[in-house]
């Protein structure tokens, strides 16, 4: 008895397909994900979470010999094949206060108020940890069009690093968008696409994503359960570059939070550490948002994870221009409650004074950053256990209108005289 030629198979002369991507699973309710739209079931029960990749295996690593970025170590990202590169990653930490108050000093501990300035990236914020493995994840789906939904940040660094990929770069946006994130999207080779609110600019994303197949690098639904759940895996390395540095001392490491992609990143990058035996303990998490939209700190102030899961808040616009979500994103949740963690509500007086301390102190970052820094400015003055680390998401040279003039600059042309008083 003879069968037919198995052509699914061929003949082994053809060039294979695009590399399989790892399958993403709802860490809420175990569901397999069947798109890049969130999980399903867990939707219909009202709650929004991200499905990711299984956790990396880090064991037999050693974190002394860590070169930071999310290529530092390839085989933790979900991604094979090539990567995409424009140096991302390996950021600086900044001593800014010390344990005992001191401007700037570090203490020889370790401890004390503590930069990670992500403003370094190749295009000026966090992001880039997230779309160089976007890019590769598109890549290895087979796609030739990516798209993304922003207010700025993840539209230029997605722009970026499609174009770094050889991918079509489609950025969905508002006219609220600041002008120099504009620009950036526009000299980086992607097309801009601008609606007249973020319903309609969320709308045309969908479409993009179910009717043409375009492959999404952030999220495309509303309410929004976070963004591609393979990029997200970039943001582990945040974690294992301040485990390397810090180890044990790392007490609380403070985030600017919107959808919680980057703290709930950062909370699987550590855990993965602390279970392969390279880190000792899990640093408590901080969520930091501005008062003005503050889905987390409403969520963590309710009894019981039900209720905490399903939190709604009404947010009003805001200088920290890229936070401000209505609902508390569920693996944000989950990447609190599994470190002890809080989340901080800072008003909008307190973040933009520190927004100007950190200008006197030669670091100029976007206002969503300086939520963090007084957020944890408070908390290393309580004197917790550890060093406190705010993450400095962006450069404040992506939305300058919100800051320009904020300083001291004397108005107009005065006489010399009038300045060395
Ligand atoms: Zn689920």
């Amino acid at each position: 008895m003879t069968s037919p030629p198995d052509r699914a198979r061929g003949n082994g002369s053809r060039p294979s397909g695009p590399p399989k991507l790892p399958p993403l699973h709802c860490p809420r309710c175990g569901a397999a994900a069947e798109d890049l739209s969130g999980c399903a079931p867990c939707r219909a029960e009202g709650v929004g979470v991200n499905p990711v990749p299984p956790p990396a295996d880090l064991s037999g690593l050693s974190l002394a010999d860590f070169p930071g970025g999310p290529w530092g170590w390839p085989s933790a990202m979900p991604v094979p094949g090539p990567p995409v590169t424009l140096g991302e990653g390996a950021t600086p930490h900044l001593a800014l206060e010390g344990p005992n108050g001191s401007n700037g000093a570090d203490g020889a501990d370790g401890t004390g108020l503590w930069l990670k300035y992500e403003g370094a990236n190749p295009t000026g914020s966090h992001k880039d940890r997230a779309m160089a493995v976007g890019a590769a994840a598109a890549r290895a789906a087979g796609a030739d069009t990516v798209v993304a939904a922003s207010s700025g940040n993840a539209g230029a660094s997605a722009a970026a690093y499609a174009a770094r990929a050889g991918l079509r770069c489609v950025i969905f946006t508002t006219d609220r968008v600041p002008g120099p994130l504009r620009a950036q999207i526009d000299a980086l080779g992607a097309i801009r696409v601008v609606r007249r609110d973020l319903a309609a600019r969320n709308a045309a994303m969908r479409e993009a994503v179910e009717r043409f197949g375009w492959y999404p690098l952030t999220s495309f639904v509303a309410p929004s359960p976070g963004g591609n759940g393979y990029a997200n895996e970039g943001y582990k390395s945040v974690a294992y570059e301040i485990a390397r540095d810090f180890g044990d001392r790392a007490g609380t490491v403070v985030v600017p939070t919107s959808r919680a992609d980057l703290l709930a990143g950062i909370g699987r990058g550590f855990r993965e550490l602390r279970e392969a035996g390279l880190l000792g303990r899990l640093p408590r998490l901080v969520a930091a948002e501005p008062a003005g939209a503050a889905p987390f700190t409403a969520a963590l102030a309710r009894a019981g994870r039900a209720e905490q899961e399903r939190v709604r808040v009404a947010s009003v616009p805001s200088p920290a221009f890229s936070l401000g979500e209505e609902t508390p994103c569920w693996q944000g949740l989950d990447a609190l409650w599994r470190s002890d963690g809080s989340a901080v509500a800072v008003p909008t007086e307190d973040f933009m004074a520190e927004h100007r301390a950190l200008g006197a102190g030669g670091i100029f970052l976007e206002p969503s950053s300086a939520v963090a820094v007084a957020a944890a400015r408070g908390l290393a003055r309580e004197h917790r256990d550890g060093a406190v680390i705010a993450i400095g998401t962006a450069t404040g040279l992506k939305d300058t209108a919100s800051v320009a003039g904020a300083g001291a600059a004397a108005a107009g042309l005065p006489e010399l005289a009038e300045l060395t008083a």
